[in-house]
């Protein structure tokens, strides 16, 4: 038994497998505990501020409960490879990146080799945010996948990097160029927090200056603070109910004592108790788990920089700092430095001059382990 995560989720999944019966369980986490977390996740102590929550987490449940083996690890999941996940039976996610779930989702399916049953490992994968929650069963390969339903996600805000960068146009611009670029750049080592009044009155008057620089309206103290933050509150009780379907489904696949579910129970607190559960479809163009190109309305007269800001916020795909090929040219790549600068002047070219209606291109991105593949129509 494999747990992505020991936070608000992943407390409570070690906690409930721990006295389920299983006995060797092996959790992933690259956070250390901050004092924001007691509330809730409460296999913490204040003496445990600072320290690694997977380590913590692994010695209070050995504490607590006897005959458990738990094996942390005080890092990112993508540290780990084919190999080390392929000794577990069952891999469940209680994590908070949707870049993270992509990414163990795109593995899980990868290493599925159709002659070796045992290649196979189900991923249960929990989600919660505020009062609203969802879990589900994913075989990979047989069942829908994460990637699958990634246009269920609510809308987020995510901005290009080269518009952050070069060419800011809304206040949320200025905001996310003070916090993702000019912090690192001025502060190196010290890790913004945006709990720290200081910091964010720091984020405000660098983003404020950068807008008076090109002329944008509208950046604020609280406005900073929103983008910043970009936190939906965690709810305890959420993630005790959504915690506790996973742990059902995991006992249900490793006994077979029940059947377990097809496929997706979403949930909702908000204005009084609701589940509903149902069969998410797998799709043929879904990049990780389908074979078909997806299709996308774009217009020939957009410049592939312009195409390129539809991307990060594009239901099909998400991809923050795509790099972009057709099968017989690269149209613009991200990296290496070399590559980059060769096909930059393409950014300000038309789509039309480089890509012909029904062309497929393949975009990818440095963290997913897989391409998306979209067909224009013009
Ligand atoms: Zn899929």
């Amino acid at each position: 038994m494999n747990i992505l995560g020991a936070g608000g989720l992943g407390c409570e999944i070690l906690k409930n497998l721990a006295l389920s019966g299983f006995t060797d369980i092996h959790v992933i986490d690259m956070d250390t505990i901050d004092i924001s977390n007691l509330n809730r996740q409460f296999l913490f102590r204040q003496s445990d501020v600072g320290k690694s929550k997977a380590i913590v987490a692994a010695e209070f449940i050995m504490k607590r409960v006897k005959g458990v083996t738990i094996t942390p690890y005080f890092g990112k999941i993508q540290d780990k490879d084919e190999d080390y996940y392929s000794q577990f039976g069952i891999v469940i996610c209680g994590l908070d990146s949707v870049e993270a779930r992509r990414w163990i989702n795109a593995t899980l399916v990868n290493m599925v080799d159709v002659n070796n049953p045992e290649s196979l490992k189900p991923l249960i994968d929990g989600g919660t945010e505020g009062f609203k929650g969802q879990s589900r069963v994913i075989l990979p390969t047989i069942t829908s996948c994460y990637e699958c339903s990634l246009e269920m996600l609510g809308k987020q805000q995510t901005f290009p990097m080269c518009t952050i960068a070069n060419t800011p146009r809304l206040p949320e611009h200025c905001v996310e160029w003070a916090s993702v670029l000019e912090w690192p750049r001025v502060f190196k080592d010290k890790k913004l927090d945006n709990d720290n009044p200081e910091h964010v009155q720091w984020l405000y008057e660098t983003a404020l200056r950068r807008a008076r620089e090109f002329k944008i309206g509208g950046v604020t103290y609280s406005l900073t603070q929103g983008v910043a933050k970009n936190i939906i509150p965690a709810i305890a009780s959420t993630n005790a109910i959504i915690a506790a379907s996973c742990c059902n489904e995991a006992l249900k696949i490793a006994t077979t004592c029940s059947p377990y579910m097809n496929n997706y129970m979403m949930y909702s607190g908000n204005d009084s108790i609701y589940t509903y559960t149902f069969e998410y479809e797998k799709k043929d163009d879904c990049p990780v788990c389908g074979n078909l190109a997806s299709d996308f309305d774009a217009n020939p007269e957009w410049t592939l920089e312009e195409f390129m800001q539809q991307l990060p916020d594009s239901q099909q795909v998400r991809i923050k700092n795509p790099s972009l090929r057709t099968a017989e040219r690269n149209l613009y790549l991200q990296s290496p430095p070399q590559l980059e600068e060769a096909t930059r002047p393409n950014l300000f070219k038309k789509l039309k001059e480089l890509v012909s209606n029904g062309q497929e291109v393949s975009i990818t991105d440095p963290g997913l382990p897989f391409s998306v593949k979209l067909r224009l129509l013009y």
